[in-house]
């Protein structure tokens, strides 16, 4: 997801954001990631851990958000 749980917070994944972070769905621990696109650009998402948040919204899609 693009957005995680910080200190109770939601912060938006970026080159500042921490490593470590909570799913603002389900609440299982995720990390961020970072990811280089074709044009050279480079965006930043947060994914679950290992075997954390089976069945989550959040899990499968990296663009996903909590806010409508
Ligand atoms: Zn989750």
């Amino acid at each position: 997801m693009l957005e995680a749980k910080v200190g109770g917070q939601l912060v938006q994944a970026g080159p500042d954001s921490p490593e470590k972070a909570l799913c603002p769905a389900c609440g299982g621990a995720v990390s961020k990631r970072k990811r280089c696109r074709m044009d050279g650009s480079v965006t930043y998402f947060y994914r679950h851990a290992r075997g954390v948040g089976e069945g989550c919204p959040l899990r499968y899609d990296a663009r996903a958000s909590v806010r409508p």
